[in-house]
């Protein structure tokens, strides 16, 4: 069966209420592909959840960008998976670089949490990416497959996960990965998903690609067979965001 376009957008830490409410005005007013061709999630910020998923259109879907590793309790400032699961948000975002670097959040806290989230059933978009100097230093499979390789220890059921290649030196820089950097990455880490995995999750997991997509490049990055939607930060916040989910028509045909 082939792979559902994904986007997905990740409103990091910006917004007030009156901006909140005019971008779900926009994404509400947008006229886009249907539910059957791209499945798209927005991802604001803790406290507009609720509001957000109040106000949004049926056929999007609201995403939260983090949660706490386990069960609720005396963890001060941290949100529980269960509350998401209360609250009827159906997706997560995990391991995002800028948690992982800024919050030394390790490859093990991340497939923990990635773990803990799928049990309480949410459906989670799991970040992996390298560093422009593992890059440059020839590492940028090595990390892929190690973070990857945390999750898929813990992981026995992947189809509710969406794998985010996000390389960290594209992220809010405005440099992009061209398709074919995007598209290398892609494919072996769905090959490595097939030898280490099974057959079945390489081919029906969907690996999004993120870092400075926008209304200009998204099409020729789309193009690329192994890329299956995107995560986008900055152009996330824009009317350019209707444009990138319109992308998925590339796939069709
Ligand atoms: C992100 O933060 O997930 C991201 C891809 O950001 P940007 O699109 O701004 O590079």
């Amino acid at each position: 069966m082939a792979r559902k376009f994904f986007v997905g957008g990740n409103w990091k830490c910006n917004g007030t209420l009156e901006e909140v409410k005019k971008l779900v005005s926009t994404l509400n007013a947008a006229e886009v592909p249907s539910e059957d061709v791209v499945e798209v999630v927005v991802s604001p910020p803790f406290v507009f959840l609720a509001l957000v998923k109040s106000l949004l259109r049926s056929d999007f879907a609201v995403s939260a960008q983090n949660c706490w590793v386990r069960k609720g309790g005396a963890f001060t400032g941290e949100i529980s998976a269960e509350m998401l699961v209360n609250l009827n948000i159906p997706w997560v975002i995990l391991g995002h670089s800028e948690r992982r670097l800024i919050l030394k959040e390790v490859n093990e806290f991340v497939a923990d949490k990635v773990t803990y989230a799928l049990g309480q059933g949410l459906k989670v978009i799991a970040c992996v990416g390298e560093t422009l100097e593992q890059r440059e230093a020839g590492d940028t499979m090595n990390v892929v497959s190690e973070q990857t390789k945390a999750i898929a220890e813990k992981v026995k059921d992947w189809s509710n996960i969406v794998v985010a290649y996000e390389p960290v030196w594209a992220i809010g820089t405005g440099r992009v990965a061209t398709p074919a950097q995007a598209q290398e990455v892609h494919s072996e880490l769905r090959n490595w998903l097939k030898v280490n995995v099974s057959p079945e999750v390489a081919e029906s997991t969907r690996i999004i690609y993120g870092g400075s997509v926008n209304a200009g490049n998204c099409v020729e990055l789309a193009q690329q067979p192994d890329v299956d939607g995107f995560l986008v930060g900055g152009a996330s916040l824009k009317a350019e965001f209707v444009d990138i989910i319109k992308s998925a028509t590339t796939k069709q045909g």
